[in-house]
């Protein structure tokens, strides 16, 4: 049994931050309200406030763990709209420097692949479940309001379907835009520091095609992921089956080298991969839509925890946050245990006086901690890549060394691969591999290389 602690939060946004706290804020509110700018589609379609959707987006068996919390049985519903099943070690064929491919096992890890569009559409489905969730299309966010006495956020204003402006009061205003303009732009109305920012200048270029290959990837794996040496970037290329019999392809380029929109230039690129297997797979298959491009220039982490003082009533999440490094297949994820997190911290406040008081703070703090181990998982391999630009870590060449051996031990020994891909999944925090047993076993290896 859930205690109400208020009579109504908006969610700003209806993307894969947004879905997951509007259902975790529907046991404390007697109404959740959830603004989007678009006009949302009955069906898988692509929408024009979430570009990214049009390329490969990868659900880590711990964004599937957080979001089947919020929506149980939500991998079922998945499976029944036509995502396909892919046991990570087994059908997943991952290539990498001195591995083509990773020794091939059952690790226990089953991830769905599917677009993007069909993990929102599925989502938001699950809302519909919700009597006191109601989604408004076409209705932009505009700015956060203060209460009269100044002491906390009491409303949001935004332009509704009509253009015209409206009003609608709020106990909590959760910012899941994407881009966190609503929480920076409050706070420097109100005269307040906005947060520390990690940048992490990556350059990223992505081009992505979906495709039909009657064939599928030869030797009967069901995907495909092709990494370059870390000093070239890593992830160059990955290949995923979608629902109703499609391919998804993404090949991945940084700074001067990024991978063109056009199919003719599309095969080269694939082709220059440090292995055929891609290649050799889409080289005769038939192209649905145009090819999509993306740049992606920084992560950038915001670091609220360090703030003295936050305003009561007001929470960004997800990518508003953080923005990680979309190779590494997180913000999805992160977002979904964000909105787990802000769940349990309601339910542990609902019966004190005041809820909302310091709810801010306290979110801030456990999510920090959530954040660690995915963005040092992407920052440092980033590091390693010469022209990306940020502060590098003193111990860089260490860690690098020790990820190199922790690999090489994970090909030799199936439980060491098993823990190194919870840990990549997002199912297990990254201290596991601070194991002494194992440390020392990596650092034997890496001092033998
Ligand atoms: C190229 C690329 C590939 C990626 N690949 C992956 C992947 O493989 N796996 C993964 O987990 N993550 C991936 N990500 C990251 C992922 O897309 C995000 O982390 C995730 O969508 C969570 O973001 P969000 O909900 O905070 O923002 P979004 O999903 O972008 O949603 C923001 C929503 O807010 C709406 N909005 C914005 N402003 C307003 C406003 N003023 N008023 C009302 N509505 C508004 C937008 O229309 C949109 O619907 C990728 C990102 C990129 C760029």
């Amino acid at each position: 049994m859930s205690t109400l602690i208020g009579r109504q939060a908006v969610v700003v946004g209806a993307g894969m931050a947004g879905l997951p706290a509007a259902r975790a804020l529907a046991d404390y509110f007697e109404h959740v309200v959830v603004l989007e700018r678009d006009t949302l589609p009955l069906d898988t379609s692509h929408r024009a406030g979430t570009p990214q959707a049009r390329h490969t987006h990868g659900l880590l068996g711990g964004g599937q763990r957080a979001l089947s919390d919020l929506f149980p049985s939500f991998e079922q519903d998945l499976a029944a709209a036509g995502a396909v099943p892919v046991k990570v070690g087994l059908d997943l064929r991952l290539e990498m420097p001195g591995f083509d491919p990773f020794p091939r096992r059952d690790l226990g890890v089953v991830a769905y692949a599917m677009s993007r569009p069909l993990i929102e559409f599925t989502a938001r489905q699950r809302l519909n479940g919700h009597a006191n969730i109601t989604i408004r299309e076409n209705c932009r966010a505009q700015d956060v309001v203060m209460s009269p006495d100044g002491g906390a956020v009491s409303a949001i204003r935004f332009e509704n379907h009509d253009g015209r402006s409206e009003t609608l009061p709020a106990d909590l205003v959760v910012e899941a835009s994407g881009r966190g303009n609503l929480t920076l732009g409050f706070l420097e109305s109100t005269g307040q520091p906005p947060p520390e920012e990690t940048v992490i200048g990556v350059d990223i270029g992505y081009a992505t095609a979906v495709l039909t290959i009657p064939g599928g990837v030869p030797g009967g794996w069901t995907a495909v992921m092709t990494f370059d040496t870390p000093a070239r970037g890593g992830l160059a290329g990955i290949m995923l089956p979608l629902e109703r019999n499609r391919w998804i392809v993404t090949v991945v380029g940084r700074h001067g080298d990024k991978p063109p929109g056009d199919w003719g230039g599309f095969l080269a690129y694939a082709q220059q991969l440090r292995t055929p297997t891609i290649y050799q797979a889409i080289k005769g298959a038939g192209q649905l839509g145009e090819i999509a491009r993306f740049g992606f220039p920084a992560s950038v982490c915001r670091h609220f925890d360090r703030l003295e003082e936050f305003p009561r009533g007001l929470l960004p999440l997800g990518d508003a946050i953080c923005r990680f490094n979309p190779v590494h297949g997180q913000g999805m994820s992160v977002s979904a245990q964000e909105a787990c997190l802000l769940r349990e911290l309601l339910r542990r406040r609902a019966e004190e006086t005041d809820p909302l008081d310091g709810l801010a703070s306290a979110f801030f703090a456990e999510a920090a901690r959530l954040i660690e181990t995915p963005w040092a998982l992407a920052a440092i391999p980033d590091y390693a890549v010469p022209e990306t630009e940020g502060q590098r870590p003193e111990d860089l060449e260490q860690r690098l060394a020790f990820s190199e051996a922790l690999f090489q031990l994970a090909a030799k020994d199936a439980a060491v691969h098993k823990l190194l891909v919870e840990v990549l999944h997002l199912l297990k925090p990254q201290s596991v591999l601070n194991d002494p047993d194992l440390v020392e076993r990596v650092n034997a290896l890496a001092a033998q290389t």
